[in-house]
């Protein structure tokens, strides 16, 4: 049994006890701890049944603070904001990434539940914020169109590895939505 940290991707917090199931700081559910290095992680209990209630603070992470291009959007639009390139380059990303962001919510909060599987964990270095790169996870699972695959970004290493299972929570009427449960940050 190792005692690596958990990090709740509600709010972010290191949870250290490999025997609690909910975070100790914002009560959010947390990720089964890794049983041992190499062996696939184990999955948690199932979303519970929706409509499922999200922290405040997580909404405005997911729609503004952490949303890689409502970020890039609000700098464009910061700096370029006198020139063409706002409307050109700057809107449309933060209209891309505050669609995106409110999705997701509805997503975890509505979205029907299903069994998936990481595909891929990997830096996405073609996205730089402050000199670091976001942690792109990619994961497959079963829609009613058939297999599918999502990807979220996380801006701490994740602890997912390929192959790993995992929950998915996605709008059956858009797949594309879909979410890691519990989420990463
Ligand atoms: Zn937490």
């Amino acid at each position: 049994m190792t005692t690596l940290a958990r990090s709740c991707g509600w709010c972010g917090s290191a949870c250290l006890d490999p025997m609690i199931s909910h975070c100790a700081s914002c009560g959010g559910p947390l990720p089964l701890p890794r049983a041992q290095e190499g062996a696939l992680i184990e999955l948690g209990p199932p979303p519970p049944p929706a409509p499922r209630a999200l922290p405040a603070a997580f909404r405005r992470e997911v729609l503004v603070f952490k949303n890689v291009y409502v970020i890039i959007g609000g700098l464009f639009v910061f700096v370029f904001f006198w020139t063409v390139l706002f409307a050109l380059i700057g809107a449309p990303l933060l209209y891309l990434g505050w669609t995106r962001g409110q999705k997701r919510l509805l997503a975890l909060s509505n979205g029907a539940t299903v069994q998936g599987r990481i595909t891929d964990v990997d830096r996405d270095t073609s996205v730089r914020i402050n000199g670091r790169s976001p942690w792109r996870i990619s994961f497959e699972y079963p829609s009613p169109g058939g297999r599918a695959e999502g990807w979220v970004y996380a801006w701490k290493r994740p602890e997912l590895q390929p192959d790993d299972p995992t929950w998915v929570v996605f709008l059956p009427e858009d797949p594309s939505s879909a979410c890691l449960w519990p989420p990463v940050r």
